[in-house]
């Protein structure tokens, strides 16, 4: 079976529910495999899973080099829709926006540097009952940046 009926299986079988998500590898710039596509599994390159959710496109990292790992996390992602990010909250906002600098190839230590300070946002935030994202506003942000360390 070559990959385009591959591609359309998959959407065929879930086209029910509104998802059709696959788990991939996104390859480092020094993997072995990096040339034989995001098919090719046999690496221990980062986990993402594609597709599409509730018919909108989705991407997300799932943090997972282990391939059963990730399978069980994509069961439980088809299974129970509450675990997706959602976009309305600060929180899902942050995951979007981690993934996305992952995706963009940062470094490590920028990416755990921004986690740092989003989480740190998120519970300040979240102190005062804002978990939406238009809870956030100017006085929030100026509240929480003079209790972080210049
Ligand atoms: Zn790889």
């Amino acid at each position: 079976m070559n990959r385009s009926v591959a591609s359309i299986a998959t959407v065929n079988r879930n086209l029910d529910s509104g998802h059709s998500l696959e788990l991939q590898r996104r390859h480092t710039s020094d993997c072995p495999s990096k040339n034989k596509g995001p098919g090719d599994t046999s690496c221990t390159c980062p986990i993402w899973v594609y597709g599409r959710f509730n018919d909108k496109r989705y991407r997300r990292s799932l943090g997972l080099r282990d391939w059963s790992r990730a399978q069980k996390r994509l069961d439980k992602l088809n299974e129970d829709p509450q675990t997706i990010a959602d976009p309305r909250t600060l929180e899902g906002c942050i995951e979007v926006y981690i993934a996305d600098c992952r995706a963009r190839n940062m470094e490590d230590s920028t990416i755990t540097s921004y986690q740092r300070t989003l989480d740190h946002l998120k519970i300040y935030a979240g102190s005062r009952k804002r978990t939406l994202i238009e809870d956030i506003d100017a006085e929030l942000l100026g509240g929480f940046r003079s209790t972080q360390k210049p």
